[in-house]
């Protein structure tokens, strides 16, 4: 069985539920002052620290294209968006410039509508150009992934022609494992394992395809098509009360999304695929949402509105 990575971290007490009760378990042990952002995505590198000016305050989690930091409040992190950009399991790397600053925005934008319509999630606030204040929770170690067209990997997997339109939207799940490179699983592997029980996946489902009404409708109202994309939810307690809610991001890193007229990609796919510059990109969605003045389009470092 692939048990939940374990991580090394020396800074901060990480533990991936396996059950409810571990999760309150956990729930527990951060009241008691631990940390419990956890991710079985890699292990947590240590901090920099001369010259680096992110030192000042303690680096809980460094994955490949965020980092996680203490936050001000218990219950609370800051997420740092990087520029890196990886792809195939980090087997392809590359420094997009204003890519960090471009989701940062973008998260924002997408969670806030998310919770203007009740979809419970992770945002409190954006605090800088890289940066936003979000809620301390406990990763379930699953990426939810929702299709309304095949692509990627089911388009790979099922022999089935991209842009396909499925016969309705299509949540699966993925192990989160780089190590296995995130392998499908089926709804009895997670609740064999313990990694979400049959009422938190019927919730993770309800959840899921929320967003994916909402992204489909805010995307198509500014001609683009939302394909499919990854989401990943987190418990938060209240004493012994837990709910599950959207965290991690959402961005053009996580989702594919194709022009309704033209079909040109405007996600990460570009990178993955060598289409061209991710910048430009991410920036035309972002100018499309309003999240960045129509002035912009081609600056190489975006200048974002407040
Ligand atoms: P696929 O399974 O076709 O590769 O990906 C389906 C959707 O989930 C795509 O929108 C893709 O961007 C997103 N996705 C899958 N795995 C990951 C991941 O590890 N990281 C991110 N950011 N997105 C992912």
């Amino acid at each position: 069985m692939p048990a939940p990575a374990t991580s090394g971290n020396p800074v901060s007490a990480t533990i991936l539920p396996q059950s409810a009760a571990q999760g309150a378990h956990a729930a527990r042990l951060a009241g008691a002052g631990a940390l419990h952002y956890t991710d079985a995505r890699g292990p947590l590198l240590p901090c920099k620290s001369k010259g680096d000016p992110m030192a000042r305050r303690k680096k809980l989690y460094e994955g490949k294209a965020k980092i996680l930091y203490e936050g001000p409040e218990p219950g609370t992190l800051v997420q740092y968006f990087k520029d890196d950009a990886t792809a195939f399991n980090a087997e392809k790397r590359a420094t997009i410039e204003g890519k960090g600053v471009l989701n940062n925005r973008l998260s924002e934008f997408f969670m806030t509508g998310l919770a203007n319509i009740g979809v419970p999630n992770h945002f409190i606030k954006r605090l800088n150009m890289r940066e936003q204040l979000i809620r301390q929770v406990e990763i379930i170690p699953l990426e939810v992934i929702v299709r309304n067209f095949a692509a990627g990997s089911m388009a790979k997997r099922l022999g089935m022609e991209e842009g396909t339109p499925l016969p309705r939207p299509i949540v699966e799940f993925s192990y989160k494992d780089d190590a296995l490179g995130d392998p499908l699983v089926p709804e009895e592997y997670v609740i064999a394992f313990g990694w979400a029980t049959q009422q938190d996946l019927d919730d993770i489902v309800a959840l899921a395809l929320r967003v994916n009404d909402f992204m489909s409708g805010v995307m198509f109202g500014v001609g683009i098509k939302l394909v499919d994309f990854k989401i990943e939810i987190g418990r938060i307690w209240d004493n012994d009360y837990m709910r599950l809610i959207v965290a991690d991001e959402i961005s053009p890193d996580s989702c594919r999304l194709w022009d309704i007229e033209t079909g040109q990609k405007l996600d990460k796919d570009v990178f993955r695929r060598d289409l061209g510059s991710l910048t430009d990109a991410y920036t035309e969605v972002a100018r499309r949402l309003g999240v960045l003045p129509t002035n912009v389009t081609h600056a190489p470092k975006p200048t974002l509105i407040n």
